[in-house]
């Protein structure tokens, strides 16, 4: 016997089908925005096995056990998050790649509103920003806490953009929750459960990043930790993993990106900015994590990044960002439907 996921192409189900489907004791997995049951799971011998294969109506079986069952593929497509901005809808994972912009850190309300206003001019609908920043040292710059959350609120809502911002202690997701839209978990913090627990129990998207030395399976544990404590939305983002060689900051890991797909539809982005260090790599590597199939990217920018207080040197200056956004939806145009189709 074995465990299987099957998931139905569109359009009605046959009625063979259906009594397959309790003959088999098959259980619904997942349901389509209008109700209907899009995915079943269920133990099957060799012959039902090989019955839903040659089913037209079956449009994919995955076989096997999965440690990961709630952050398992479990449709044919993105299972796409979307973000309340006032009445507005905006989506990551949907049809349009996304554009995640913003400092390193808050630092005032002039450099995050010179940054929110050129996101805002290219159509831009995220902005990032760090209140409690996560640093090696002690003694660097931690981040302006609550004041920066303030900011980010009062500066997003003029350019109506949604927030993405990090919790870095599970005592402030409440708080954060009270201003930000879209929660991030950073790279350090990927196995923090208790953190991951918290995040999830205030019930908006999370954004989780991938650990410098996570295994693409421990990065899906810990979105399964998100998703057994009750999140309903959460978003994966490659960062680089801890490389050998000093020339960049970490190692832009963008296989990770096709070979995700395959495990897990919740939406994948890449973050170019910590994943190389380099302001000159940013573009290349945005551009590259989308021509790999990336729903978007998270990127740092700054005005005047020679005084930034974290981050400076991966910071890209505002007159680049429409270039960024230019290549993104380019590359994106060129190459989704291609990718698509060969996944098939
Ligand atoms: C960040 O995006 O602000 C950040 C600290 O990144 P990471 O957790 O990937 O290092
Ligand atoms: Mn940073």
């Amino acid at each position: 016997m074995k465990h299987c996921v099957f998931l139905l192409a569109q359009g009605h189900l046959p009625s063979a089908l259906s009594s397959e489907i309790v003959r088999i004791g098959a259980e619904p997995r997942a349901l389509e925005e209008g109700g209907a049951i899009i995915a079943y799971s269920a133990t099957v011998d060799e012959a039902a096995l090989a019955l839903l294969r040659g089913t037209p109506s079956v449009a994919r079986v995955l076989e096997g056990p999965t440690p990961h069952p709630l952050a398992a593929r479990r449709s044919l497509g993105t299972r796409a998050v979307d973000v309340s901005i006032g009445p507005e809808l905006v989506r990551l994972g949907g049809e349009q790649p996304v554009v995640i912009a913003g400092p390193c850190a808050v630092e005032s309300e002039a450099q995050l509103e010179a940054c929110a206003r050129a996101i805002a001019a290219l159509g831009g609908r995220f902005l990032r920003g760090g209140a409690y920043k996560p640093r090696t040292s002690p003694y660097a710059f931690a981040g302006e806490g609550e004041r920066a959350l303030e900011l980010l609120r009062v500066v997003a809502d003029r350019h109506r953009l949604a927030v993405v911002t990090e919790v870095l202690d599970p005592r402030d997701a409440e708080r954060v929750a009270r201003f930000a839209d879209v929660l991030q978990i950073g790279a350090r913090t990927m196995s923090d459960f208790a953190l991951l627990r918290a995040v999830a129990a205030v019930g908006k998207p999370v954004l989780l990043k991938r650990a410098p030395s996570a295994t693409l399976e421990e990065w899906l544990l810990s979105a399964e930790h998100l998703l057994h404590a009750g999140a309903r939305d959460v978003v994966l983002c490659e960062r680089g993993v801890r490389g050998f060689d000093p020339a960049a900051r970490n190692l832009l890991d963008l296989a990770a990106v096709p070979l995700l797909r395959q495990r897990t539809d919740l939406p994948i982005f890449v973050d170019p900015s910590h994943g190389t260090g380099v302001r000159k790599a940013v573009l290349p590597m945005a551009a590259a994590a989308v021509a790999a199939g990336a729903d978007g990217v998270l990127v740092e920018c700054h005005p005047d990044a020679g005084v930034a207080r974290s981050d400076g040197p991966q910071a890209l200056p505002l007159a680049a960002l429409p270039r960024l956004f230019g290549l993104v939806q380019g590359i994106s145009a060129l190459v989704r439907p291609s990718l698509d189709a060969a996944a098939e």
